[in-house]
């Protein structure tokens, strides 16, 4: 027996199943990316902002000077420039200030300081300080990103926040490079990724030992199905203490290989019976045919010549022995027959036969059997071209019992049709009754050895039930066909079929 292929193994499945969540924690980690992202820009800008509002104190504090302590304009805002110049944070960050025209007033790169760069632009070509001054001009205060330095090709991009400061025409502000906080976020994404990747990893070694775990021992249980289906019913599940399904399912197994073991022991014990049975049938049958027909021939003569010189009760007797010892002979004839067709001794003579004599001579034959219950058998005529290859006392032995049973079945007065059909291949020849019909309980045994329909009836009627059984092996081993069909109450059409010599083929 081959093994249907396995396409998808438990294994598979499950390792499909990781896959998926894989994919799936790749597009939540992808997610989280791009908001983890957002964040922290949000978080700098805020920081930037709460930095550039440090340095704004300050720079009010300068102002406020020329006010309470009467400093000059100047002094006050070299004060701010000394101030805010010097404030640092971080790694070295700084604060820068410029005015409204783009002058940098504050700034520690050399030569930045005191230097115009309204029209400087970054390696995006954007006029960075003029963008700053339109924020500050529109809302006050802002962030906006840029390359810096200007006009450099190694420029960084830099976020920065800044306030404006009208009193002076000022801008103070300070700024982030964005490398850094690509770095952060590339930071946590590593941290993040190790820790999916680990799960995933995890969730694969233990996808992949749950799934050898449950398919392992399925396969060994198939292993046992398909041993047993092939018949090898030594075959033993594994001993398995698993207290799960497969545990169950092991032991369910062992329960059905035990059963099959006894199922088997019953079979053969039945063959052995039956052979048993068989042999004793065929024994005591041959036995009994040889003093039989001793008997019979013995009881005929003195039926057929003697019988005038007896009183008539003994006379009588006599008749009664003669028709059961009759019946008796028939019984053994039929037990033989079905004890050569099993050992497939029994022999035909198989000739191109004319169908038409064969039927008329059915008829004859059983007429007087068939008048014993009041009933006429008919038999529509055939055109004599009609011819079947069988072995005709055969045919006709298989067609008497079909009339007989046809009569037998049939009410008293009643009538039984023999007919033949014909189509291009094959000829099919019926005997229509219009008795009691079959039960349709029995209608799957009517060809089983000693069945007999369970109506009263047909007890009383006699028979052995041995009759259709040998029909349909006689037929059978003619290369033919029986059947029948049947309406309760309304009759029965038995059939026997065989395919129709053609014209011109040869015996
Ligand atoms: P027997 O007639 O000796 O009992 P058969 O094998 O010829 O044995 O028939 C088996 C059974 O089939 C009969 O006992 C009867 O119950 C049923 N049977 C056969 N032919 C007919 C029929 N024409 N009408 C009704 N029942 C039938």
């Amino acid at each position: 027996m081959t093994n249907p292929i396995v396409r998808f193994t438990i294994s598979t499945r499950l390792l499909l199943l990781i896959g998926i969540i894989a994919v799936g924690m790749g597009g939540i980690l992808h997610l989280s990316t791009i908001y983890i992202r957002d964040a922290l820009f949000d978080k700098y800008i805020e920081q930037t902002q709460h930095l550039v509002q440090t340095a704004y104190s300050l720079l009010t504090q300068c102002a406020d000077k020329i006010t309470t302590e009467g400093a000059s304009l100047e002094e006050a805002q070299t004060c701010a420039i000394t101030l805010i110049g010097n404030l640092r944070y971080g790694k070295d960050e700084y604060f820068w200030i410029n005015n409204m025209d783009g002058v940098m007033l504050v700034h520690p790169l050399k030569g930045m300081a005191g230097k115009n760069i309204f029209d400087d632009k970054d390696i995006t070509e954007k006029y960075l300080t003029r963008s700053v001054i339109d924020i500050v001009k529109k809302y006050g205060e802002g962030h906006d990103t840029y390359y810096w330095p200007p006009n450099e090709k190694n420029a960084k991009m830099k976020i920065s926040y800044f306030m404006g400061f009208p009193k002076w025409g000022w801008i103070v502000g300070t700024g982030t490079y964005v490398e850094q906080i690509e770095t952060e976020i590339n930071d946590i994404l590593i941290k993040l990724i190790s820790a999916a990747s680990f799960l995933v990893l995890i969730s694969l070694l233990i996808a992949s030992i749950i799934g050898r775990s449950i398919s392992k021992p399925i396969v060994d249980l198939n292993g046992v199905m398909r041993e047993l289906a092939a018949g090898n019913l030594d075959i033993d599940v594994k001993p398995n203490s698993r207290m799960d399904e497969i545990g169950s399912m092991a032991q369910t197994v062992q329960i059905f290989v035990e059963n099959a073991r006894r199922i088997a022991r019953i079979e053969t014990e039945k063959s052995d019976m039956e052979n048993m049975k068989s042999e004793f049938i065929s024994v005591v049958s041959h036995e009994l045919r040889t003093p039989l027909t001793s008997i019979r021939g013995a009881l005929g003569l003195i039926a057929g010549t003697m019988a005038k010189d007896m009183p008539e009760k003994a006379a009588h007797l006599i008749q009664i022995a003669y028709i059961n010892c009759d019946r008796l002979m028939t019984l053994i004839n039929d037990l033989l027959d079905i004890d050569k067709a099993a050992a497939g001794e029994l022999h035909f003579d198989m000739r191109h036969e004319k169908l038409a004599p064969i039927m008329s001579q059915a008829i004859e034959t059983n007429r007087s059997y068939a008048e014993k219950y009041f009933v006429r058998l008919s038999c529509d005529p055939l055109p004599d071209s009609i011819e079947v290859n069988v072995d005709k006392a055969r045919l006709l032995q298989v067609l008497s019992n079909l009339l007989s049973n046809a009569a037998k079945f049939s009410p008293a007065g009643g009538k039984v049709r023999l007919y033949a059909e014909t189509d291009t291949e094959n000829v099919r020849i019926n005997v229509s009754d219009y008795g009691l019909g079959i039960p349709e309980e029995f209608r799957s045994r009517v060809f089983q050895k000693f069945s007999q329909a369970e109506s009263s009836s047909t007890r009383k009627k006699g028979g052995t039930g041995l009759g259709l059984h040998i029909s349909k092996n006689l037929v059978e081993l003619m290369g033919g066909q029986i059947g029948f069909d049947s309406t309760v109450g309304l009759g029965s059409t038995f059939w026997v079929e065989f395919p129709m010599i053609k014209h011109g083929a040869k015996t």
